[in-house]
């Protein structure tokens, strides 16, 4: 598989602070377009935690819920 896009699809694991292989990892430290991607996901995800309820612009609304619907929400 592309290197990118196993990175990519791994990227949630990395986030959420999941398992994810040292080779992902790796990559993410080595690639600039997937630490870009990295950066831009975990600022998202704190935007949701922190400003979820405030207007987002059309765009990053459908981002948001694209990501919201790809990951389970953790229950305390
Ligand atoms: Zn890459």
């Amino acid at each position: 598989m592309d290197p990118c896009a196993e990175a990519l699809h791994q990227l949630y694991t990395v986030l959420d602070g999941e398992h994810t292989e040292q080779e992902v990892r790796e990559h993410f430290e080595l690639c600039l377009p997937c630490a870009q991607a990295l950066d831009f996901e975990a600022e998202l995800k704190l935007l949701i935690a922190t400003k979820c309820r405030e207007r987002a612009p059309e765009a990053l609304r459908a981002r948001i819920a694209e990501i919201i619907s790809r990951e389970p929400l953790s229950r305390e």
